[in-house]
Protein backbone atom coordinates (compact mmCIF):
# COMPACT_ATOMS: atom_id res chain seq x y z
CA UNK A 1 0.00 0.00 0.00
CA UNK A 2 1.33 2.92 -0.98
CA UNK A 3 1.67 5.71 1.89
CA UNK A 4 1.21 8.71 -0.31
CA UNK A 5 -1.85 10.12 0.21
CA UNK A 6 -3.72 11.82 -2.51
CA UNK A 7 -7.12 13.13 -1.44
CA UNK A 8 -10.80 12.75 -1.75
CA UNK A 9 -11.74 14.19 -5.32
CA UNK A 10 -14.06 17.67 -4.04
CA UNK A 11 -17.42 17.52 -5.13
CA UNK A 12 -18.44 19.73 -7.70
CA UNK A 13 -19.34 23.39 -6.34
CA UNK A 14 -23.68 23.85 -5.90
CA UNK A 15 -25.30 27.21 -6.89
CA UNK A 16 -24.21 30.03 -4.89
CA UNK A 17 -26.61 31.59 -1.96
CA UNK A 18 -27.93 34.99 -2.40
CA UNK A 19 -27.91 34.87 -6.02
CA UNK A 20 -31.03 34.41 -8.40
CA UNK A 21 -34.23 32.64 -7.13
CA UNK A 22 -33.62 29.13 -5.53
CA UNK A 23 -33.84 29.31 -1.90
CA UNK A 24 -37.19 31.21 -0.29
CA UNK A 25 -36.93 32.53 3.54
CA UNK A 26 -39.49 30.05 4.91
CA UNK A 27 -39.65 26.36 4.96
CA UNK A 28 -42.33 24.59 3.23
CA UNK A 29 -44.44 23.85 5.66
CA UNK A 30 -44.24 27.35 7.28
CA UNK A 31 -44.71 29.10 3.41
CA UNK A 32 -47.44 25.90 2.82
CA UNK A 33 -49.25 27.39 5.74
CA UNK A 34 -49.67 31.24 4.56
CA UNK A 35 -50.53 30.03 0.76
CA UNK A 36 -53.68 27.69 1.95
CA UNK A 37 -54.81 30.79 3.34
CA UNK A 38 -55.71 32.20 -0.07
CA UNK A 39 -58.93 30.37 -1.18
CA UNK A 40 -58.86 32.23 -4.46
CA UNK A 41 -55.18 30.79 -5.14
CA UNK A 42 -56.70 27.28 -4.70
CA UNK A 43 -59.33 27.85 -6.54
CA UNK A 44 -57.66 28.88 -9.94
CA UNK A 45 -54.75 26.34 -9.01
CA UNK A 46 -57.03 23.16 -9.17
CA UNK A 47 -59.27 24.32 -12.01
CA UNK A 48 -56.41 25.62 -14.12
CA UNK A 49 -54.46 21.60 -12.92
CA UNK A 50 -57.91 19.55 -13.33
CA UNK A 51 -58.20 20.81 -16.91
CA UNK A 52 -55.35 20.56 -17.92
CA UNK A 53 -54.75 17.20 -16.67
CA UNK A 54 -57.58 16.01 -18.36
CA UNK A 55 -56.56 17.53 -21.48
CA UNK A 56 -53.36 15.33 -21.22
CA UNK A 57 -55.09 12.07 -20.19
CA UNK A 58 -57.23 12.52 -23.88
CA UNK A 59 -53.80 13.08 -26.03
CA UNK A 60 -51.78 11.41 -24.45
CA UNK A 61 -54.40 8.22 -24.76
CA UNK A 62 -54.38 8.64 -28.21
CA UNK A 63 -50.99 7.67 -29.28
CA UNK A 64 -50.73 4.09 -29.18
CA UNK A 65 -46.89 4.16 -28.89
CA UNK A 66 -47.22 6.21 -25.91
CA UNK A 67 -45.16 4.50 -23.54
CA UNK A 68 -42.68 3.69 -25.79
CA UNK A 69 -41.87 7.15 -26.56
CA UNK A 70 -41.68 7.31 -23.03
CA UNK A 71 -39.25 4.90 -22.72
CA UNK A 72 -37.25 6.16 -25.85
CA UNK A 73 -37.32 9.95 -24.63
CA UNK A 74 -35.75 8.36 -20.93
CA UNK A 75 -33.11 6.43 -22.55
CA UNK A 76 -31.74 9.72 -24.83
CA UNK A 77 -31.48 11.49 -21.75
CA UNK A 78 -30.06 8.93 -19.77
CA UNK A 79 -27.60 8.78 -22.76
CA UNK A 80 -26.78 12.49 -22.82
CA UNK A 81 -26.08 12.69 -19.42
CA UNK A 82 -23.57 9.94 -19.23
CA UNK A 83 -21.52 11.49 -22.14
CA UNK A 84 -22.56 15.40 -21.57
CA UNK A 85 -19.03 16.39 -21.59
CA UNK A 86 -18.28 14.95 -24.76
CA UNK A 87 -21.74 16.26 -26.12
CA UNK A 88 -21.39 20.04 -24.61
CA UNK A 89 -17.69 20.01 -26.77
CA UNK A 90 -19.55 18.79 -30.18
CA UNK A 91 -22.50 21.62 -29.58
CA UNK A 92 -19.92 24.13 -28.60
CA UNK A 93 -17.78 23.37 -31.84
CA UNK A 94 -21.30 23.48 -34.15
CA UNK A 95 -22.49 26.76 -32.78
CA UNK A 96 -18.91 28.30 -33.59
CA UNK A 97 -18.93 26.51 -36.54
CA UNK A 98 -21.91 28.73 -37.82
CA UNK A 99 -21.27 32.21 -36.54
CA UNK A 100 -22.07 32.03 -33.02
CA UNK A 101 -20.16 32.47 -29.65
CA UNK A 102 -20.61 30.17 -26.56
CA UNK A 103 -19.85 30.84 -23.23
CA UNK A 104 -19.37 29.10 -20.02
CA UNK A 105 -21.38 30.03 -16.94
CA UNK A 106 -20.43 27.98 -13.60
CA UNK A 107 -22.71 29.43 -11.86
CA UNK A 108 -25.54 32.24 -11.49
CA UNK A 109 -23.11 35.25 -10.96
CA UNK A 110 -20.96 34.42 -14.15
CA UNK A 111 -23.94 34.10 -16.09
CA UNK A 112 -25.30 37.56 -14.97
CA UNK A 113 -22.05 39.14 -15.69
CA UNK A 114 -21.89 37.62 -19.37
CA UNK A 115 -25.38 38.66 -20.18
CA UNK A 116 -24.59 41.93 -18.54
CA UNK A 117 -21.91 42.55 -20.68
CA UNK A 118 -23.35 41.27 -24.02
CA UNK A 119 -26.01 43.76 -23.67
CA UNK A 120 -23.74 46.67 -22.65
CA UNK A 121 -21.40 45.66 -25.80
CA UNK A 122 -24.78 46.65 -27.91
CA UNK A 123 -25.17 50.06 -26.37
CA UNK A 124 -28.80 49.35 -25.71
CA UNK A 125 -30.73 50.12 -22.13
CA UNK A 126 -33.41 47.37 -23.44
CA UNK A 127 -33.58 43.92 -23.47
CA UNK A 128 -36.74 41.73 -24.77
CA UNK A 129 -37.29 38.42 -23.07
CA UNK A 130 -38.72 34.63 -24.22
CA UNK A 131 -40.09 33.04 -21.06
CA UNK A 132 -36.98 30.89 -19.63
CA UNK A 133 -36.60 29.33 -16.08
CA UNK A 134 -32.85 29.52 -16.65
CA UNK A 135 -32.80 33.66 -16.59
CA UNK A 136 -35.29 33.13 -13.65
CA UNK A 137 -33.18 30.60 -11.69
CA UNK A 138 -30.05 33.29 -11.86
CA UNK A 139 -32.77 36.07 -11.12
CA UNK A 140 -31.10 38.00 -14.44
CA UNK A 141 -33.83 40.36 -14.70
CA UNK A 142 -32.90 42.10 -11.52
CA UNK A 143 -29.30 41.90 -11.80
CA UNK A 144 -29.90 43.99 -15.37
CA UNK A 145 -32.04 45.92 -13.41
CA UNK A 146 -29.47 46.68 -11.15
CA UNK A 147 -27.30 48.14 -13.63
CA UNK A 148 -29.61 50.23 -15.39
CA UNK A 149 -31.08 47.71 -17.86
CA UNK A 150 -34.82 47.20 -18.36
CA UNK A 151 -35.84 43.54 -19.09
CA UNK A 152 -39.29 43.00 -20.68
CA UNK A 153 -41.33 39.32 -20.52
CA UNK A 154 -43.05 38.85 -23.76
CA UNK A 155 -45.22 35.92 -22.84
CA UNK A 156 -48.43 37.11 -21.15
CA UNK A 157 -48.46 35.28 -18.15
CA UNK A 158 -44.62 36.11 -17.42
CA UNK A 159 -45.24 40.21 -18.39
CA UNK A 160 -48.22 39.74 -15.70
CA UNK A 161 -45.74 38.64 -13.09
CA UNK A 162 -43.22 40.79 -14.10
CA UNK A 163 -45.51 43.84 -13.86
CA UNK A 164 -47.25 42.61 -10.85
CA UNK A 165 -43.93 42.42 -9.02
CA UNK A 166 -44.70 39.36 -8.56
CA UNK A 167 -43.03 35.32 -8.89
CA UNK A 168 -44.52 32.94 -11.26
CA UNK A 169 -45.84 30.00 -9.36
CA UNK A 170 -46.13 27.42 -12.30
CA UNK A 171 -43.66 26.45 -14.61
CA UNK A 172 -45.82 26.85 -17.22
CA UNK A 173 -48.89 29.01 -16.30
CA UNK A 174 -46.38 31.47 -14.02
CA UNK A 175 -49.85 33.61 -13.47
CA UNK A 176 -52.12 30.93 -12.66
CA UNK A 177 -52.63 32.46 -9.32
CA UNK A 178 -53.91 35.72 -10.55
CA UNK A 179 -57.27 36.25 -12.11
CA UNK A 180 -58.48 38.62 -14.54
CA UNK A 181 -60.19 41.64 -12.55
CA UNK A 182 -56.25 42.01 -10.54
CA UNK A 183 -54.77 41.32 -14.34
CA UNK A 184 -56.75 44.55 -15.36
CA UNK A 185 -55.42 46.34 -12.02
CA UNK A 186 -52.38 45.60 -12.68
CA UNK A 187 -52.07 46.32 -16.49
CA UNK A 188 -53.33 49.87 -15.07
CA UNK A 189 -51.06 50.40 -12.82
CA UNK A 190 -47.51 49.32 -14.57
CA UNK A 191 -48.25 49.29 -18.21
CA UNK A 192 -47.24 52.24 -20.19
CA UNK A 193 -49.80 53.87 -22.52
CA UNK A 194 -51.94 51.67 -21.46
CA UNK A 195 -56.03 52.70 -21.76
CA UNK A 196 -57.53 54.27 -18.76
CA UNK A 197 -61.15 52.43 -19.41
CA UNK A 198 -59.71 48.91 -19.70
CA UNK A 199 -62.12 46.64 -18.60
CA UNK A 200 -61.24 43.31 -17.34
CA UNK A 201 -62.29 41.28 -20.20
CA UNK A 202 -59.78 38.92 -21.82
CA UNK A 203 -59.67 39.71 -25.18
CA UNK A 204 -59.51 43.58 -24.20
CA UNK A 205 -56.50 42.73 -21.99
CA UNK A 206 -54.66 40.72 -24.54
CA UNK A 207 -55.36 43.47 -26.90
CA UNK A 208 -53.69 45.58 -24.35
CA UNK A 209 -50.81 43.40 -23.83
CA UNK A 210 -50.27 42.85 -27.95
CA UNK A 211 -49.75 46.91 -28.17
CA UNK A 212 -47.54 47.23 -25.59
CA UNK A 213 -45.23 44.43 -26.52
CA UNK A 214 -45.56 45.29 -30.61
CA UNK A 215 -43.80 48.42 -29.48
CA UNK A 216 -41.26 46.61 -27.35
CA UNK A 217 -39.98 44.21 -30.43
CA UNK A 218 -39.87 46.51 -33.10
CA UNK A 219 -37.91 48.77 -31.11
CA UNK A 220 -36.18 46.63 -28.71
CA UNK A 221 -32.20 45.74 -30.47
CA UNK A 222 -31.45 42.65 -27.96
CA UNK A 223 -33.42 39.51 -27.23
CA UNK A 224 -32.43 37.23 -24.21
CA UNK A 225 -33.97 33.76 -24.12
CA UNK A 226 -33.51 30.11 -22.40
CA UNK A 227 -33.88 27.11 -24.69
CA UNK A 228 -35.70 24.06 -24.57
CA UNK A 229 -33.56 21.95 -26.46
CA UNK A 230 -29.67 22.51 -27.77
CA UNK A 231 -28.55 19.61 -30.10
CA UNK A 232 -25.27 18.78 -29.71
CA UNK A 233 -24.96 17.40 -33.47
CA UNK A 234 -25.32 20.51 -35.17
CA UNK A 235 -25.66 22.99 -32.93
CA UNK A 236 -29.55 23.79 -33.22
CA UNK A 237 -31.17 25.82 -30.53
CA UNK A 238 -35.45 25.44 -30.08
CA UNK A 239 -38.24 27.10 -28.21
CA UNK A 240 -41.51 25.78 -28.03
CA UNK A 241 -43.97 28.37 -27.19
CA UNK A 242 -48.25 29.24 -27.56
CA UNK A 243 -48.17 32.88 -28.09
CA UNK A 244 -45.87 33.57 -30.88
CA UNK A 245 -43.86 35.98 -28.38
CA UNK A 246 -40.77 34.05 -28.77
CA UNK A 247 -40.83 34.07 -32.76
CA UNK A 248 -40.83 37.84 -32.34
CA UNK A 249 -37.67 37.72 -30.31
CA UNK A 250 -35.99 35.08 -31.73
CA UNK A 251 -36.29 36.62 -35.47
CA UNK A 252 -36.39 40.85 -35.71
CA UNK A 253 -33.49 42.10 -32.80
CA UNK A 254 -30.21 42.37 -33.78
CA UNK A 255 -28.59 40.43 -30.97
CA UNK A 256 -29.88 37.07 -29.45
CA UNK A 257 -28.37 35.79 -26.16
CA UNK A 258 -29.81 32.17 -25.47
CA UNK A 259 -28.97 31.18 -21.75
CA UNK A 260 -29.01 27.14 -21.34
CA UNK A 261 -28.89 24.89 -18.53
CA UNK A 262 -25.98 21.97 -19.45
CA UNK A 263 -28.51 19.19 -19.23
CA UNK A 264 -30.50 20.63 -22.41
CA UNK A 265 -28.38 19.08 -24.50
CA UNK A 266 -29.81 16.20 -26.41
CA UNK A 267 -27.48 14.39 -29.24
CA UNK A 268 -28.88 14.15 -32.30
CA UNK A 269 -31.35 16.24 -33.99
CA UNK A 270 -33.70 12.98 -35.00
CA UNK A 271 -33.93 13.00 -31.26
CA UNK A 272 -36.31 15.95 -31.36
CA UNK A 273 -38.65 13.17 -33.23
CA UNK A 274 -39.20 11.96 -29.48
CA UNK A 275 -39.31 14.93 -27.72
CA UNK A 276 -41.59 17.18 -29.98
CA UNK A 277 -44.48 14.61 -29.53
CA UNK A 278 -43.60 14.17 -25.48
CA UNK A 279 -43.59 17.94 -24.57
CA UNK A 280 -46.76 19.15 -26.03
CA UNK A 281 -48.44 16.56 -24.77
CA UNK A 282 -47.55 16.25 -21.27
CA UNK A 283 -47.44 20.26 -21.09
CA UNK A 284 -50.40 21.52 -22.42
CA UNK A 285 -52.60 18.53 -23.18
CA UNK A 286 -51.94 19.56 -27.16
CA UNK A 287 -50.97 17.58 -30.28
CA UNK A 288 -48.79 20.05 -31.63
CA UNK A 289 -47.77 23.51 -29.84
CA UNK A 290 -48.20 26.30 -31.85
CA UNK A 291 -44.92 27.73 -32.54
CA UNK A 292 -41.52 25.83 -32.37
CA UNK A 293 -38.77 27.83 -33.48
CA UNK A 294 -34.93 26.61 -34.06
CA UNK A 295 -32.06 28.34 -35.16
CA UNK A 296 -28.86 27.71 -36.06
CA UNK A 297 -25.64 30.65 -35.97
CA UNK A 298 -25.99 33.05 -37.62
CA UNK A 299 -27.71 33.57 -41.33
CA UNK A 300 -25.96 36.44 -42.86
CA UNK A 301 -29.48 39.19 -43.87
CA UNK A 302 -32.11 37.10 -41.91
CA UNK A 303 -32.84 37.12 -38.47
CA UNK A 304 -29.86 38.04 -35.17
CA UNK A 305 -26.80 38.80 -36.87
CA UNK A 306 -25.02 38.22 -33.29
CA UNK A 307 -25.95 35.01 -31.51
CA UNK A 308 -24.44 34.20 -28.00
CA UNK A 309 -25.27 30.86 -26.08
CA UNK A 310 -24.39 30.94 -22.65
CA UNK A 311 -23.96 27.07 -21.06
CA UNK A 312 -25.12 27.15 -16.93
CA UNK A 313 -24.22 24.81 -14.65
CA UNK A 314 -25.43 26.32 -11.47
CA UNK A 315 -25.41 23.31 -9.72
CA UNK A 316 -25.85 20.85 -12.52
CA UNK A 317 -22.74 19.65 -11.97
CA UNK A 318 -23.12 18.72 -9.09
CA UNK A 319 -26.23 16.79 -9.47
CA UNK A 320 -24.72 14.96 -12.07
CA UNK A 321 -22.32 13.75 -9.48
CA UNK A 322 -25.50 11.92 -7.34
CA UNK A 323 -25.67 8.44 -8.72
CA UNK A 324 -29.01 8.76 -7.61
CA UNK A 325 -29.88 12.25 -8.06
CA UNK A 326 -28.79 12.79 -11.52
CA UNK A 327 -32.22 11.60 -12.54
CA UNK A 328 -33.88 15.00 -11.80
CA UNK A 329 -31.63 16.03 -14.74
CA UNK A 330 -33.98 14.26 -17.29
CA UNK A 331 -36.80 16.90 -17.12
CA UNK A 332 -37.89 18.66 -19.74
CA UNK A 333 -40.11 21.24 -17.95
CA UNK A 334 -43.40 19.76 -19.48
CA UNK A 335 -44.78 20.68 -16.05
CA UNK A 336 -47.32 17.21 -15.93
CA UNK A 337 -45.91 16.25 -12.54
CA UNK A 338 -47.21 19.52 -10.95
CA UNK A 339 -50.76 18.94 -12.58
CA UNK A 340 -50.80 15.55 -10.92
CA UNK A 341 -49.29 16.52 -7.68
CA UNK A 342 -51.87 16.59 -4.61
CA UNK A 343 -49.49 19.01 -2.79
CA UNK A 344 -49.00 21.30 -5.39
CA UNK A 345 -52.78 21.84 -6.46
CA UNK A 346 -53.51 23.07 -2.36
CA UNK A 347 -50.15 25.00 -2.27
CA UNK A 348 -49.32 26.36 -5.49
CA UNK A 349 -45.77 27.16 -6.41
CA UNK A 350 -44.79 29.73 -3.92
CA UNK A 351 -44.72 27.69 -1.25
CA UNK A 352 -41.95 25.91 -2.48
CA UNK A 353 -39.56 29.08 -2.47
CA UNK A 354 -37.94 28.43 -6.32
CA UNK A 355 -38.05 29.17 -9.43
CA UNK A 356 -38.83 25.35 -9.47
CA UNK A 357 -42.14 24.47 -8.08
CA UNK A 358 -44.07 20.83 -7.63
CA UNK A 359 -42.69 17.69 -7.31
CA UNK A 360 -39.45 18.18 -9.75
CA UNK A 361 -38.85 21.29 -7.65
CA UNK A 362 -38.81 19.43 -4.67
CA UNK A 363 -35.91 17.57 -5.76
CA UNK A 364 -34.35 19.48 -8.57
CA UNK A 365 -33.64 22.36 -6.17
CA UNK A 366 -32.14 21.04 -2.97
CA UNK A 367 -29.48 19.09 -5.39
CA UNK A 368 -28.53 22.58 -6.92
CA UNK A 369 -28.32 24.46 -3.85
CA UNK A 370 -26.93 21.54 -1.45
CA UNK A 371 -28.61 21.49 1.74
CA UNK A 372 -26.94 23.43 3.96
CA UNK A 373 -28.63 22.73 7.43
CA UNK A 374 -31.95 21.63 9.43
CA UNK A 375 -32.66 25.17 9.17
CA UNK A 376 -32.10 25.84 5.08
CA UNK A 377 -35.68 25.70 3.56
CA UNK A 378 -34.37 23.82 0.26
CA UNK A 379 -34.10 21.17 3.30
CA UNK A 380 -37.50 21.14 4.08
CA UNK A 381 -38.70 20.63 0.29
CA UNK A 382 -37.91 16.71 -0.40
CA UNK A 383 -41.05 15.80 2.56
CA UNK A 384 -43.36 18.20 0.56
CA UNK A 385 -44.44 15.19 -0.49
CA UNK A 386 -47.27 12.40 0.05
CA UNK A 387 -45.24 9.51 -2.11
CA UNK A 388 -48.30 8.73 -3.81
CA UNK A 389 -46.63 8.55 -7.20
CA UNK A 390 -48.94 10.46 -9.38
CA UNK A 391 -45.83 12.13 -10.43
CA UNK A 392 -43.77 9.57 -11.54
CA UNK A 393 -46.66 7.78 -13.71
CA UNK A 394 -47.24 11.14 -15.66
CA UNK A 395 -43.72 11.84 -16.27
CA UNK A 396 -43.16 12.11 -20.31
CA UNK A 397 -39.52 10.79 -19.47
CA UNK A 398 -39.76 8.34 -16.71
CA UNK A 399 -38.32 10.05 -13.75
CA UNK A 400 -38.71 8.16 -10.42
CA UNK A 401 -39.83 11.30 -8.39
CA UNK A 402 -40.46 9.03 -5.33
CA UNK A 403 -37.65 7.43 -5.00
CA UNK A 404 -35.48 10.74 -5.49
CA UNK A 405 -37.56 12.35 -2.86
CA UNK A 406 -36.42 9.63 -0.25
CA UNK A 407 -32.87 9.60 -1.42
CA UNK A 408 -33.02 13.40 -0.25
CA UNK A 409 -34.33 13.10 2.94
CA UNK A 410 -31.86 10.54 3.28
CA UNK A 411 -29.58 13.71 2.60
CA UNK A 412 -31.22 15.67 4.14
CA UNK A 413 -30.61 13.14 8.05
CA UNK A 414 -27.47 12.68 7.05
CA UNK A 415 -26.42 15.97 6.99
CA UNK A 416 -28.39 17.99 9.57
CA UNK A 417 -28.36 14.69 12.06
CA UNK A 418 -30.21 13.52 14.61
CA UNK A 419 -33.74 15.96 13.99
CA UNK A 420 -37.06 15.54 15.68
CA UNK A 421 -38.78 12.75 13.31
CA UNK A 422 -35.43 11.07 13.90
CA UNK A 423 -35.63 11.44 17.78
CA UNK A 424 -39.84 10.29 17.33
CA UNK A 425 -38.81 7.18 14.98
CA UNK A 426 -35.83 5.91 17.62
CA UNK A 427 -38.43 6.14 20.55
CA UNK A 428 -40.82 4.19 18.44
CA UNK A 429 -38.30 1.54 17.68
CA UNK A 430 -37.35 1.40 21.26
CA UNK A 431 -40.97 0.69 22.38
CA UNK A 432 -42.13 -1.42 19.42
CA UNK A 433 -38.58 -4.14 20.32
CA UNK A 434 -39.92 -5.25 23.45
CA UNK A 435 -43.85 -6.95 24.36
CA UNK A 436 -43.77 -5.11 28.14
CA UNK A 437 -42.37 -1.95 26.80
CA UNK A 438 -44.76 -1.89 23.74
CA UNK A 439 -47.48 -2.75 26.58
CA UNK A 440 -46.51 0.08 28.66
CA UNK A 441 -46.48 2.58 26.39
CA UNK A 442 -50.26 1.62 24.86
CA UNK A 443 -50.60 2.00 28.92
CA UNK A 444 -49.48 5.57 28.70
CA UNK A 445 -50.95 6.53 25.08
CA UNK A 446 -54.38 5.77 27.12
CA UNK A 447 -53.55 9.07 28.74
CA UNK A 448 -54.16 10.91 25.85
CA UNK A 449 -57.95 10.16 26.19
CA UNK A 450 -57.96 13.20 29.28
CA UNK A 451 -55.78 15.45 27.23
CA UNK A 452 -58.20 14.93 24.28
CA UNK A 453 -60.98 15.96 26.22
CA UNK A 454 -64.51 16.05 24.87
CA UNK A 455 -63.75 17.14 21.50
CA UNK A 456 -61.98 13.70 21.04
CA UNK A 457 -59.05 15.09 19.21
CA UNK A 458 -55.31 15.94 20.82
CA UNK A 459 -54.25 19.27 18.87
CA UNK A 460 -50.92 20.53 20.64
CA UNK A 461 -48.21 17.83 22.37
CA UNK A 462 -45.07 18.69 23.41
CA UNK A 463 -41.32 18.35 21.22
CA UNK A 464 -40.62 16.56 19.53
CA UNK A 465 -44.39 15.62 18.77
CA UNK A 466 -45.22 18.87 18.20
CA UNK A 467 -43.89 18.26 14.90
CA UNK A 468 -46.89 16.43 14.06
CA UNK A 469 -49.23 18.35 15.66
CA UNK A 470 -48.30 21.92 14.29
CA UNK A 471 -49.96 20.74 10.75
CA UNK A 472 -52.89 17.78 12.11
CA UNK A 473 -54.79 16.68 15.23
CA UNK A 474 -54.32 13.14 16.39
CA UNK A 475 -57.49 11.45 17.43
CA UNK A 476 -58.03 10.31 20.78
CA UNK A 477 -56.93 6.59 21.52
CA UNK A 478 -59.35 4.00 21.78
CA UNK A 479 -60.59 2.98 24.93
CA UNK A 480 -59.53 -0.41 24.42
CA UNK A 481 -56.02 -1.77 22.81
CA UNK A 482 -56.10 -4.22 20.18
CA UNK A 483 -54.85 -6.66 22.79
CA UNK A 484 -57.03 -5.71 25.54
CA UNK A 485 -59.74 -6.33 22.89
CA UNK A 486 -58.28 -9.79 22.05
CA UNK A 487 -58.51 -11.33 25.03
CA UNK A 488 -62.03 -9.62 25.95
CA UNK A 489 -65.00 -11.87 26.13
CA UNK A 490 -66.26 -9.91 22.80
CA UNK A 491 -63.00 -10.39 20.76
CA UNK A 492 -63.21 -14.35 22.13
CA UNK A 493 -66.41 -14.72 20.78
CA UNK A 494 -65.76 -12.27 18.03
CA UNK A 495 -63.05 -14.81 16.78
CA UNK A 496 -64.88 -17.64 17.55
CA UNK A 497 -67.29 -16.98 14.86
CA UNK A 498 -64.91 -16.44 12.18
CA UNK A 499 -63.33 -19.82 12.89
CA UNK A 500 -66.60 -21.49 12.52
CA UNK A 501 -67.64 -19.33 9.26
CA UNK A 502 -63.95 -20.05 7.89
CA UNK A 503 -63.98 -24.04 8.72
CA UNK A 504 -68.35 -24.16 7.50
S1 LIG B 1 -40.16 15.86 -13.83
FE1 LIG B 1 -41.13 14.92 -15.62
S2 LIG B 1 -43.29 15.51 -15.41
FE2 LIG B 1 -42.14 16.90 -14.06
S3 LIG B 1 -41.72 18.71 -15.30
FE3 LIG B 1 -39.95 17.33 -15.52
S4 LIG B 1 -40.37 16.10 -17.34
FE4 LIG B 1 -42.30 17.05 -16.74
Amino acid sequence: MTAVGLGLPGFPPRAPDGVGFLRGTESFPEAAHHELANPQLRRNIAKATHTIREKRLRVTGELPDWQALRDTGSAVKVDTLNRLPELLEQFEAAVVARGGVVHWAADAIEADAIVTELVEATGSREVIKVKSMATQEIGLNEHLESVGIRAYETDLAELIVQLGHDKPSHILVPAIHRNRSEIREIFLNEMDGVDPNLDDDPQHLAAASRKFLRHKFMTVPVAVSGANFGIAETGTLGVVESEGNGRMCLTLPQTLITVMGIEKIIPRFADLEVFLQLLPRSSTGERMNPYTSMWTGVTPGDGPQNFHVVLLDNGRTAALADAIGRQALKCIRCSACLNVCPVYEQTGGHAYGSTYPGPIGAVLTPQLTGMTGKDDPNASLPFASSLCGACFDACPVEIDIPSLLIELRHQKVEHTGFGPEAAAMRAASIAMSSATRFALAQKAAGLGRLVAGKKGTISTLPPPLSGWTDARDIPAPPRQTFRQWWKSAEGRAAIAEARAEASS
